[in-house]
C-alpha cells in the first residue's frame, strides 16, 4: 500500500499528482473465500479489517450491493460519544471511541476525528435526573463525562438560548472527548487497509440468497454468481431482516428511515456538538461551515433512503426556540438512511441458528460511533466462533431470555 505522508504529497505535487495508486482494487469475485461479509458499510469493513489485523484471516470478501459506504455509513451526522447507561454498552462504545483517537494513524488515512466535545442538553427535570444517573454510571465505568450547569453550557455554546419559555436549558451531560469524524473517510480508510491485506471488496454485487446444508452456510447467491464461504457475516443494517430471512431465521428488528439535513455554509459559530433530545434535534458545524442537523425517525416502517419536507419543518420548528439563529438560515439539502432498530435499542452481535453464520446489526440511529469497536468485537466472534467480552451480552438469546440492555434513554432518540 502506498503510504500517505507529507513527503508523498510533495513528491506528487512535482509530478502533477499522476503517481497516486487507486486506494482499493475492484476485483471480480473468486469462487470461494474463507470468510464472506455481506455489506460494505463501516461495520462490515471494520470487521474485515480486524479479522486480518487481529487474527491473520485475509482470505475475505466484503460483498456490497451498491457502493462502499453508500448506506447509513455515508449518510449519518457523525456524532461520536460513549456516554451510555448500561455497562455492556459503555464498554463497546468506549472501546470504539478510544480506537477513533488513533484511527487516522493506524489506517494511514485521515478520518478527521475531531473530539471537540459533546453536550446532551437537559431541558426537563426528568432529563436532569436521567443524565445525572448516566454521569454516575459513567464514573463507575471509567468513561469520562460530567454534569455541567446552564452558565457553563452558555459559555460553550454562545448561540444557544438557555432561557426558552417552554424548554429552558437546565444543564447538560458533557463528554469532552466526544465529537465527530468524517463518515466517508472511515469507510474509505478501512476499505483501503482491507484491500492492502489482499481482501476483495466486491461492489455492485447484491446478495440474493443464502445457501446452506446441514445447518451450515455454504455460500451466497449474488448478482455476480454463487460465492462459496467457510463463514458468513451479515452486516447490512436496515436490510438485516431481509438477509436473515434468506438465511432462514427471523430477527427482532424493524427498519425505519432516519433523516438529516444541512444548512448553507456560514462562518464558524459552533465548535462543539449539541444534542437536544427533548425537542429532538442535534447539531454540529462541519468544516465547510454547514450546520449539520439531525432529526427523528419516520413514525412508520419503511425502506426509503430519502428526506421528506415535513421532517425539515418539524425538526427546525423544534430546534428554533433553543437555537434562534437557525430561523435565519437557508437549508441546503436533506437525505435519509434506513436504520435497524431493536426493542431495547441495543445492537445484536451474535451467532445464529446456522453454525458458521454470524450477524451484526441493530445499531439503529447511533452506530457510526461504534464502527471500530463493533468491527473489533465482530471479528473476534467470527474468528473464534464465540463472542469475546465486548460482544458477550449482545447475543440474540437475550430477547428470548429477557436480558434486555435497555438504552432507550441513551439511544432511543439520540445518535
Ligand atoms: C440520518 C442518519 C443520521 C445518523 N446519525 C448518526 C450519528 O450522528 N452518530 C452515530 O453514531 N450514528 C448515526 N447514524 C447511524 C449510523 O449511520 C449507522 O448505525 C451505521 O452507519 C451503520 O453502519 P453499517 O455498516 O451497519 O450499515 P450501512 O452503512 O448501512 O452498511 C450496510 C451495507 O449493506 C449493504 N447491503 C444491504 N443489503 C445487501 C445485500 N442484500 N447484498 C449486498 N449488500 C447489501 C448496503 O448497501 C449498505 O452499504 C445515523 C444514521 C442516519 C441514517
Amino acid at each position: 500500500m502506498q503510504r500517505y505522508s507529507v513527503f508523498a504529497l510533495a513528491r506528487e505535487a512535482f509530478r502533477d499528482h499522476r503517481g497516486w495508486e487507486r486506494a482499493w482494487t475492484s476485483p471480480e469475485p473468486r469462487a470461494a473465500y474463507d470468510v464472506v461479509i455481506v455489506g460494505a458499510g463501516g461495520h462490515g469493513l471494520a470487521t474485515a479489517y480486524y479479522l486480518g489485523k487481529n487474527f491473520g484471516i485475509t482470505n475475505v470478501a466484503v460483498i456490497e450491493k451498491g457502493w462502499l459506504g453508500g448506506g447509513n455509513t455515508g449518510r449519518n451526522t457523525t456524532i461520536i460519544r460513549s456516554n451510555y447507561l448500561q455497562d455492556p454498552s459503555a464498554a463497546i462504545y468506549e472501546k470504539a471511541r478510544s480506537l477513533y483517537e488513533t484511527l487516522s494513524q493506524e489506517l494511514n488515512y485521515n478520518v478527521m476525528f475531531s473530539p471537540r466535545g459533546l453536550l446532551m442538553l437537559a431541558q426537563t427535570h426528568h432529563e436532569v435526573r436521567g443524565y445525572l444517573r448516566t454521569v454516575h454510571a459513567n464514573l463507575l465505568q471509567g468513561v469520562a463525562t460530567e454534569w455541567i450547569e446552564p452558565a457553563k453550557v452558555k459559555e460553550l455554546v454562545p448561540i444557544l438560548n438557555i432561557d426558552g419559555p417552554r424548554y429552558p436549558v437546565l444543564g447538560a451531560l458533557y463528554q469532552a472527548r466526544g465529537g465527530t469524524a468524517r463518515h466517508d473517510a472511515v469507510a474509505w480508510g478501512y476499505a483501503r487497509a482491507c484491500s492492502a491485506m489482499g481482501m476483495h471488496i466486491v461492489q455492485q454485487c447484491e446478495v440474493k440468497g443464502v445457501r446452506s446444508e446441514g445447518g451450515r452456510v455454504t455460500g451466497v447467491e449474488t448478482t455476480k454468481g454463487f460465492i462459496g464461504c467457510g463463514k458468513l457475516g451479515i452486516v447490512v443494517a436496515g436490510h438485516s431482516g431481509q438477509v436473515a430471512e434468506m438465511a432462514g431465521f427471523r430477527l427482532p428488528i424493524e427498519a425505519v428511515a432516519l433523516q438529516a439535513l444541512v444548512s448553507e455554509p456560514i462562518k464558524p459559530c459552533l465548535d462543539v456538538v449539541v444534542m437536544a433530545n427533548t425537542v429532538h434535534g442535534y447539531i454540529s458545524q462541519s468544516d465547510k461551515g454547514e450546520m449539520v442537523i439531525g432529526g427523528g425517525t419516520d413514525g412508520f416502517n419503511n425502506f426509503t433512503q430519502r428526506g421528506s419536507f415535513h421532517h425539515i419543518e418539524e425538526t427546525l420548528r423544534a430546534l428554533v426556540e433553543t437555537f434562534p439563529m437557525l430561523s435565519r438560515l437557508k437549508m441546503l439539502r436533506q437525505w435519509g438512511g434506513i436504520v435497524d432498530m431493536t426493542g431495547d435499542r441495543s445492537p445484536i452481535l451474535s451467532k445464529t441458528p446456522l453454525g458458521n453464520c454470524f450477524i451484526n446489526c441493530g445499531w439503529g440511529t447511533g452506530g457510526f460511533k461504534a464502527i471500530p469497536g463493533s468491527g473489533w468485537a465482530m471479528a473476534e466472534l467470527m474468528a473464534k466462533g464465540e463472542p469475546g467480552p465486548l460482544a458477550a451480552e449482545f447475543g440474540l438469546d437475550r430477547f428470548r431470555e429477557g436480558r434486555f440492555i435497555d438504552e432507550s434513554v441513551a439511544a432511543g432518540v439520540a445518535h
